[in-house]
């Protein structure tokens, strides 16, 4: 079957999640399924809670769960929340509005407040809606809003938050969407006072879909245990009585190959794949630019670049890439589905990114824009020396 080839080539993922796996995560997903109750496993599974704590760079425990990342924010709002609690959503775009979604199929009431499309949440947003709704007893946050690329400032709304809650004497949980975060930016779980964080395999992790991760913090936990929304499969509770022993078969193959990706990455250096990625980034943002495209992302994320096509034709610039150089990015969603093209570059060294940078520059001038490749090459060739680290 050759649907996922072009001209004879395997095709190549340039979109923010899944992004081509890892040869590690190939290696662990070969391996023969080993039984799931058995000291082997526990032993993957004490390895992997312990890298995926210094991944989320925090002590407290991580839960493993068999479902894309949608499963474990899914899983948290229905394990932290009851019908009729209040929660605050500063909504910048598709996976933002997740949060609202699944909050309102909880019965969970949700306080809005909308970002215009590139925005990203000012901590004094969050402390005005504090303020004004007293109800509020839970942040609900998304680090990288992968619609868009734009990073939120979790550090510094937490900081505002915490300020809130010792001045106001309220509880008020911090609960984010790490997802495309985890292993790609700077993220620091509990020096930023973050309640619950969500992580999934398919994307800083470099493994294929079908995990999430949960961290959840002792103030979460100590919601957990009381009655909340309906919940069996994701009742957390089971879950967090031991990691070793999940309480229903867990997906050995894809914690295999999850697990060795981690390691991987853990020996190359969190703080050296931060840089890495940031500088992919980068050099995707000079890459856009020479083609006269315009950023969305007020501040960016390194997980996505997202680029306003104005009156190119953004599915024309996808299926060329695509057909001629087999490369697949991404194009907008929702309301910004045919204006905006997203392109991401997690785990590439040097050599790819200047091959699709090239690819790029031929499919812009195809479409009558002039991209001034060569002459930005020396600068994209230095900005991706960091990017070394994947070869
Ligand atoms: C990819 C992604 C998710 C999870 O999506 P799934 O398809 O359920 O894995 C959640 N949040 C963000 C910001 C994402 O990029």
């Amino acid at each position: 079957v050759e649907l996922d080839r072009a001209n004879g080539k395997a095709l190549k993922l340039f979109t923010p999640g899944p992004v081509d796996i890892s040869p590690a995560a190939s290696e662990g997903l070969a391996r023969p399924l080993i039984h799931h109750r058995t000291d082997r496993f526990r032993e993957v599974m004490d390895r992997f809670q312990a890298n995926l704590k210094t991944a989320f760079q925090t002590c407290d425990g991580v839960v493993t769960l068999a479902s894309s990342g949608t499963g474990g924010m899914e899983a948290l709002v229905a394990n932290l929340f009851s019908a009729g609690e209040r929660v605050f959503v500063p909504v910048g775009g598709k996976f933002s509005n997740r949060w609202v979604e699944i909050c309102e199929a909880y019965g969970v009431s949700v306080h809005r407040s909308e970002l215009p499309p590139g925005g990203s949440p000012a901590p004094e947003l969050a402390a005005r809606a504090l303020r004004e709704d007293e109800e509020v007893c839970a942040v609900l946050l998304t680090h990288c809003e992968t619609s868009t690329g734009s990073l939120t400032d979790v550090r510094g709304i937490s900081k505002a938050v915490r300020d809130l809650e010792r001045s106001g004497g309220r509880r008020v949980l911090i609960c984010v969407d790490c997802v495309t975060s985890l292993c790609i930016d700077e993220l620091l779980k509990d020096v930023w006072g973050i309640d619950c964080a969500v992580g999934a395999s398919q994307k800083g992790l470099l493994s294929p879909p079908g995990l999430s991760f949960l961290s959840v913090g002792p103030r979460a936990i100590e919601r957990m245990m009381m009655p909340r929304s309906p919940r069996y499969y994701f009742d957390l509770r089971k879950y967090l009585e031991d990691h070793r022993d999940a309480p229903f078969t867990p997906s050995v193959s894809l914690v295999r190959a999850a697990a060795e990706s981690l390691d991987h990455i853990l020996e190359l250096g969190l703080e050296n794949v931060w840089r890495a990625n940031r500088s992919a980034a980068s050099a995707l943002r000079l890459l856009g630019e020479a083609a006269g495209l315009r950023p969305l992302a007020r501040h960016q994320a390194s997980a996505v670049v997202a680029f306003w096509t104005d009156e190119l034709d953004a599915g024309g610039i996808r299926r060329t890439l695509e057909s001629e150089h087999g490369m697949v990015i991404a194009g907008g969603q929702g309301p910004l589905a045919g204006k905006i093209i997203r392109i991401s570059a997690l785990g590439k060294g040097p050599a790819g990114i200047m091959e699709f940078a090239r690819a790029f520059a031929r499919t812009m001038a195809q479409l009558g824009r002039y991209c001034h490749v060569d002459e930005i090459a020396g600068d994209l060739e230095r900005i991706l020396e960091d990017c070394k680290i994947w070869e």
